[in-house]
């Protein structure tokens, strides 16, 4: 009997949970046991979990240490990895395309390739939405890949080591435009690092960095409970955070914001965090139909609509919640729970048997503001009456546990252990925050 092969393409949040669930049930290197080929495909050679990445732009984690590498994960849990970015569909022909693989001087160090598949499930995540907006293409960081967060870490840095090394006494400005759960938890995450910076010897750097947090609603925090949203603003007050909602942007310069009022705030670095779409090469596939943000339009399966051997899940994913009749957002929870869905879904397909339906379990939302506070609300928030509110030590330890059951999803209970076991070893004696 041959083997179904089946591909993931994307290996973030969702689609590594996947592919290595996927790989321990059906998959493996031993061809007479393994029931399923599976393979995972990834423009990049490791995973680094993206709801840390506004950490490793402040420079409060070291991304280095968190990768994990997916060949040797693919090794250990049952599927194949193949490094590549995917850049073409051909539906009819089972088959997607991978763009050929070039270094930063230009060299070809892997062809274009193909891929066949039995079933595709298509995991790619989003990018940043800036809507039209002028300038921010040019000006603004986006901290929506491993790679923008280093580049933003590296610019920060450098700006405040020349203020602390240097006689230029003037203030360090981060516009951060967007008030949702990441561009909140970064700004917390800046003055956490400016702190350490000035605890380690950058003399000024506290005083010297200023955070403004634009948000064009009336409120920061749009899709969470009022009473998270108002805890959120006053502690980020307290923490000398400049807020400015029901403000929108009307341009971006190199060391300005422009808001729709006219005024003109300094801005060293700027960062845009207002908006999210899926990645734009989805519009070049054909046979996807795709909805709002250039999503991907699903069915009850997560099947993607008139393609019966092509999924989809996670932010890239359009799933319309038929409790709410509304979209999910693109939220780690819902890739994750999508990924545990779409691992017994795809083995009832490959047996023949039919699929069930996807049910999404709201089970609450988290904010951390780094080291200074976090605040949650606990259980459906869409029924009255269903949600409890939690903060301090509390609200901490479940937003690590948000993390530590990612890591259990990808590597088991005994992977996870020693995780947490390097984790603290490492925390007792590194540097707190990254400065090279
Ligand atoms: C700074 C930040 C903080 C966040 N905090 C939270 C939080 O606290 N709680 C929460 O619920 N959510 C949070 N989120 C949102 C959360 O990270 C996403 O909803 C989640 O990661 C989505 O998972 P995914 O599997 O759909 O995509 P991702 O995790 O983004 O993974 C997509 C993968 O696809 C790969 N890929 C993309 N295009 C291609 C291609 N063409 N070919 C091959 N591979 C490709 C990428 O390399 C990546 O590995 C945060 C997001 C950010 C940016």
């Amino acid at each position: 009997m041959t083997r179904k092969r089946i591909v993931i393409v994307g290996g973030g949040a969702g689609g590594l949970e996947l592919a290595s669930g996927l790989g321990r049930d059906l998959g493996g290197f031993e061809r007479e046991k393994a029931e399923a080929e599976i393979v995972l495909v990834d423009a990049n050679a490791t995973h680094l979990w993206k709801p840390l990445l506004h950490q490793v732009a402040a420079g409060t984690m070291n991304s280095y240490q968190d990768e994990l590498s997916y060949l040797a994960q693919g090794r250990s849990s049952g599927f194949r990895f193949q490094y590549g970015r995917m850049d073409g569909l051909v539906p009819a022909e089972r088959r997607v395309t991978l763009a050929a693989l070039v270094d930063d001087e230009g060299e070809t160090l892997l062809p274009p390739r193909d891929l066949s598949y039995d079933l595709l499930v298509l995991a790619v995540g989003s990018v940043g939405n800036d809507f039209g907006t002028p300038g921010v293409q040019e000006f603004c960081h986006f901290i929506d890949s491993r790679t923008q967060a280093e580049q933003f870490h590296r610019d920060f840095l450098i700006a405040l080591a020349r203020r602390s090394l240097t006689a230029e006494d003037t203030p360090l400005s981060v516009v951060i435009i967007g008030g949702g759960a990441t561009g909140v938890e970064l700004a917390a995450e800046l003055r956490h690092a400016a702190d350490i910076a000035e605890e380690y010897g950058l003399s000024g750097s506290a005083r010297r960095l200023n955070v403004t947090i634009v948000e064009q609603a009336d409120r920061l925090l749009g899709g969470l409970s009022e009473k998270v949203a108002t805890a959120t603003h006053k502690a980020l007050t307290d923490i000398g955070i400049d807020i400015r909602t029901g403000q929108g942007v009307s341009a971006v310069e190199a060391q300005s914001v422009t808001l729709e009022d006219g005024t003109v705030l300094p801005a060293t670095l700027s960062v845009w965090s207002a908006g999210m779409q899926a990645p734009p090469f989805l519009k070049d596939l054909p046979g996807l139909d795709l909805g709002k943000g250039g999503r991907i339009k699903v069915g009850p399966a997560l099947q993607a609509d008139g393609q019966p051997d092509i999924f989809a899940l996670g932010d890239c994913a359009l799933f319309i919640d038929p409790r709410t009749d509304k979209p999910l957002g693109a939220r780690a929870q819902v890739a994750h729970q999508q990924a545990s869905f779409l691992r017994k879904a795809l083995a009832a397909k490959l047996r023949g048997q039919p699929l069930p339906a996807f049910r999404f379990r709201e089970h609450g939302t988290l904010i951390s503001l780094s080291r200074f506070e976090a605040f949650g609300s606990l259980g459906d928030g869409r029924k009255k009456g269903h949600t409890a509110f939690i903060d301090g030590l509390a609200a901490k330890l479940a937003y690590r546990m948000l993390h530590r059951s990612h890591q259990y999803a990808v590597m088991g209970l005994l992977g996870t252990a020693a995780q947490m076991t390097s984790d603290l070893l490492r925390r007792a004696n590194h540097a707190q925050v990254k400065f090279h």
